[in-house]
């Protein structure tokens, strides 16, 4: 079980809130200040995402490291921290995954009380549905790895699901569902909330939160790291953390680093609002289609990549057309809505769509990326990983298969299934 977390000053309660609610609320404080940067610092971190600011939190409030800077270039969340679909669940494959997202789940069933903060955590459950007989043999595999290692997993018939969700076309002639692996443990959490409760919780503790400062540079002494060049100067640190999502191999790059990382665009999609429709997250195995409801009744799905590198942060028209014909074909009363947004992120591709959190081989560089679709649910092991792996230069047990060096290896966690060589499948 996750460590118990010293609880923050200022903290938020019913009696502030009634307190504040006749006084006219005005005892609010910021959530988090607007401090101007140092000359020097223990630890930066590159990226004012939730992995960036999960990792301050963790290094100030489990560590003692207080002295550390979150370095982001624009306002804090506005790469993929406030651009996923929210989905949190650890229905993984392979240990060194299941391991480690499961741990992040359980860390997601306390984060509102170690953050004292409503980041909304709904586990409504998470429903992989199957469409073949080969299909369900796959979910039974991951189904009894996941129970082996103590997570939860049920397998529902088709009869079930009919029930569970009697909106689904069933009876697809193409795609027709025999079934679905349900995580009841898994659902949802609302992603602005998520990082907002990790900077001020930080921020509490000390930690410099720098907005509106773009990393330019890395600048090395030999071999080791002494500080990053960016937009509002030179600042010196003793250790740099990477955590920058789809940006991380442009950021490596300013060290000297190679990285076997390819930045793809993410779309995703929200409709006008309904009556509660939807009560759990579903996946559609035929089409990757995923989609789930939010508290405020838009269905907000999304699907696969775009297919070509791009840091354009909006995606292209074929994805979408087809991502609706999957939809529908999933939920015919699907195309009787109206979405009302649509938007996209750069998501950092690993071969085997495993993520890697390491130290480099340059001295007081550490790497945190490769997130593939599924970062959001890493948040909290993301950053308890790094944050360990930082303050004490090796990798927490959790992270320990996690590093970079397994692609020279050829050490693949191959989650994706496509073996070692992707490119020849
Ligand atoms: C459309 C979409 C849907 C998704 N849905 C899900 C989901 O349902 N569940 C799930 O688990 N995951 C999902 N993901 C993935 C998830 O959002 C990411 O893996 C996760 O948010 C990554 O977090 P991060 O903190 O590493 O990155 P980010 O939140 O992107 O933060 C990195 C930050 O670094 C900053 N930065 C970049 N370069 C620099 C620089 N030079 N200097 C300073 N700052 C810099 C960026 O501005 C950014 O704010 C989705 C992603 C997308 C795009």
């Amino acid at each position: 079980m996750p460590a118990r977390i010293e609880p923050i000053a200022d903290r938020y309660s019913a009696w502030r809130l009634l307190k504040e609610g006749i006084s006219g609320n005005r005892g609010w404080k910021q959530a988090w200040r607007k401090p101007e940067p140092k000359a020097r610092y223990d630890v930066v971190i590159i990226g004012g995402g939730g992995h960036g600011l999960a990792t301050a939190h963790y290094l100030a409030n489990v560590h003692g490291i207080t002295n550390v800077a979150v370095v982001q270039k624009g306002p804090i969340g506005l790469g993929n921290g406030g651009r996923n679909t929210t989905i949190v669940r650890s229905n993984y494959l392979l240990p060194s995954n299941t391991r480690f997202y499961e741990y992040s789940l359980k860390l997601w069933e306390g984060l509102e009380q170690d953050l004292n903060y409503n980041v909304m955590v709904s586990q409504r459950g998470q429903l992989s549905l199957f469409h073949s007989d080969s299909e369900r043999d796959a979910a039974v595999r991951r189904g009894n790895s996941m129970r082996i290692q103590g997570v939860d997993a049920v397998l529902v018939d088709g009869e079930a699901v009919r029930a569970m969700l009697p909106f689904l076309a069933m009876d697809n002639p193409m795609f027709p569902i025999l079934g679905g692996l349900l995580q009841p443990r898994g659902g949802t959490a609302r992603h602005d909330a998520v990082i907002w409760g990790f900077a001020r919780a930080a921020d509490r503790r000390g930690v410099d939160i720098l907005e509106h400062c773009e990393v330019t540079g890395i600048r090395r002494d030999g071999g080791r790291v002494v500080g990053v060049e960016t937009t509002r100067g030179f600042i010196g640190a003793r250790k740099v953390g990477i955590a920058v999502a789809g940006n991380t191999s442009r950021v490596a790059a300013m060290a000297g680093l190679r990285l076997p990382v390819e930045s793809h665009l993410l779309q995703a999609f929200v409709s006008e609002a309904i009556k509660p429709l939807i009560n759990c997250v579903i996946s559609f195995g035929a089409g990757h289609f995923y989609i789930s409801q939010t508290d405020r009744g838009g269905l907000i799905f999304g699907g696969d990549l775009d297919g070509y590198n791009s840091y354009s942060q909006r995606g292209n028209l074929p994805l979408v057309e087809r991502l609706m014909g999957v939809g529908v074909s999933m939920i015919p009363a699907l195309s009787r809505l109206r979405v009302l947004r649509q938007w996209a992120g750069i998501a950092d591709m690993t071969m085997d769509g495993s993520p890697f959190i390491c130290r480099t081989l340059i001295e007081g560089l550490y790497l945190n990326g490769g997130w593939c679709y599924g970062g959001f649910k890493a948040t909290p092991a993301s950053g308890w990983c790094f944050a360990y792996t930082i303050a004490k230069d090796e990798p927490h047990p959790f992270n320990a298969d996690l590093t970079i060096d397994r692609f020279l290896e050829g050490r693949m966690i191959d989650e994706r299934g496509a073996g070692p060589n992707p490119w020849a499948q």
